[in-house]
């Protein structure tokens, strides 16, 4: 994965660029994740907090709660074509990026998938990837141990 990685929302308002390693990808299928992608499922590119650089507009934020109700999430938007851009989570030493507003989604490879008691019963899963219930309960280790044998090996 060469750095650093370009994308935007749809209307093209939002233009922001990623400088630093992203620590993994997965596949959310929580009920909350359907909903905020209004579809199955959403791609989160988790990238450290200085990572992330906006080069065009700002995002508009909303606070909300996690699904377990121990955290707030802000959820990051433009604000005039409602494209989520990223979410952030109090306490966390990431920002979840939404892939799918990446340029290049060609080769974005999710190494797992999480909330899997709540995805669509359709979805079918890569026998190699790693799945989840709920939330990883390892603080995402294996997840990110995955993603640097992918990407960085
Ligand atoms: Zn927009």
């Amino acid at each position: 994965m060469r750095l650093p990685l370009r994308g935007g929302c749809q209307c093209g308002a939002i233009r922001f660029e990623i400088t630093k390693r992203p620590l993994t990808l997965f596949c959310n299928h929580s009920v909350d994740s359907q909903q905020e992608t209004s579809s199955a499922f959403s791609m989160s590119l988790l990238v450290p907090r200085d990572g992330l650089k906006y080069l065009k507009g700002a995002p508009k934020a909303f606070e909300t709660q996690i699904a377990n109700g121990k955290a707030t999430k802000s959820a990051l938007f433009c604000e005039k074509c409602g494209t989520r851009i990223a979410n952030d989570t109090a306490g966390n030493p990431s920002l979840s990026v939404k892939a799918s507003c990446l340029d290049d989604r060609a080769k974005l490879k999710p190494v797992g998938h999480i909330w899997v008691k709540e995805a669509q019963d359709w979805v079918v899963f890569h026998e190699d990837a790693l799945i989840y219930e709920e939330a990883p309960d390892d603080g995402y280790f294996a997840l990110m141990e995955r993603w640097a044998a992918q990407e960085y090996a």
